[in-house]
């Protein structure tokens, strides 16, 4: 039995863990991976105190200071949670349950997959959601970009300068970025646009071979040979597993007050999960110690943080 469970180790969960810990409460993290969305970008410079530095540097050290509180992390994707009579029990993919009487929600959010045959299948093994991450391994090689915003057109332009060819799949004609990207995009010729077009199938044995797309208009089907595809079609919040708990908004973000409760006792929340402004690695980290200290006046019945100096 933790005093608090941390679900989710991006800027908001770690930040959550070192003030819990702090105030010595016994806390665990699961989570998917270490680090969050912010790993996903190769240069920050809008954290202060850090000066500039890529997002995966930046995270390591939450990362660090966290443990070195005390934090542990437990890997895997929670699916489940319950109410009990001591608290909570929240539950992993891979079976695995982990009782609190406390519980942050600081899970951030999700790329948005396309949802279509062989997709999950070759998760990592060839279909990425993050150029940044995963272009380099694509050197010389043939690659897809699927999506219309800014994310995709940049993803593409960036992988032109690693990949042999790059396929943008776009279901429309027109993109949502700006004038000036779109211009290098046009002009860049390790780039072809296939417009009006939806991915249908990815294509492989072991590894991505390729991937059929459909024109939208005509109904035909052709297969691009590729190696990877990037899927770059923004970012969705999954509150599927804690809406039988606690209140979310019309876009399934997780409502809380200005000190990160939820509509349940004993249940915070904490950046990118709910609706808060201007989501980015400090404002998530911010709330990520908003939420760690009221649940840490909670757990002490009202009494164990200072509200204001
Ligand atoms: C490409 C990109 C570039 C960005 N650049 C900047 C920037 O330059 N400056 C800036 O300030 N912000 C930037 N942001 C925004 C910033 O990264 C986010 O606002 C911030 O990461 C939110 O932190 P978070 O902890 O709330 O959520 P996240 O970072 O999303 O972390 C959520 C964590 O929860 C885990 N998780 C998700 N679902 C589950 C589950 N079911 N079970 C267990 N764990 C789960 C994830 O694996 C992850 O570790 C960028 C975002 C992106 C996508």
């Amino acid at each position: 039995m933790y005093d608090v469970i941390i679900v989710g180790a991006g800027a908001a969960g770690l930040t959550a863990a070192v003030y819990t810990c702090r105030k010595k409460l016994n806390t665990a993290i699961l989570s998917i991976d270490v680090g969050g969305q912010t790993n996903l970008t190769n240069h920050i410079e809008n954290y202060p105190g850090t000066g500039p530095m890529s997002g995966p540097e930046l995270m390591q050290r939450f990362q660090n200071e966290a443990i070195g509180f005390g934090a542990e992390i437990i890997m895997g994707k929670a699916n489940k949670v319950d109410k009990t009579e001591k608290g909570f029990k929240v539950g992993l993919a891979n079976g695995e349950e982990y009782e609190c009487k406390a519980l942050i929600l600081a899970y951030g959010k999700v790329p948005r997959s396309l949802g279509i045959e062989n997709e999950e299948k070759f998760f990592g093994r060839g279909v990425s959601t993050c150029v940044t991450c995963d272009a380099p391994l694509y050197k010389n090689r043939e690659t897809a970009v699927i999506g219309g915003g800014n994310s995709a057109v940049e993803g593409a332009l960036e992988l032109a300068t690693i990949a042999k060819k790059v396929y943008l799949v776009h279901r429309r004609d027109t993109f949502r970025a700006d004038e000036i990207t779109v211009e290098k995009l046009k002009n860049n010729p390790n780039i072809e646009l296939v417009l009006n077009s939806v991915g249908t199938k990815v294509i492989g044995d072991k590894n991505v071979d390729g991937m059929e797309v459909e024109n939208m208009a005509t109904k035909d089907r052709r297969t691009l040979k590729v190696d990877g595809i990037f899927i770059e079609i923004g970012y969705v919040v999954d509150t599927s597993f804690v809406q039988h708990l606690v209140k979310v908004n019309d876009k399934k973000e997780i409502i809380v007050d200005e000190r990160g409760n939820t509509s349940h006792p004993g249940i915070f929340a904490a950046g990118d999960i709910t609706p808060v402004p201007y989501k980015q690695t400090v404002i998530a980290a911010g709330d990520g110690s908003k939420a760690a200290l009221e649940c840490y006046r909670w757990l002490t019945g009202g009494k164990g943080a200072i509200l204001d100096w």
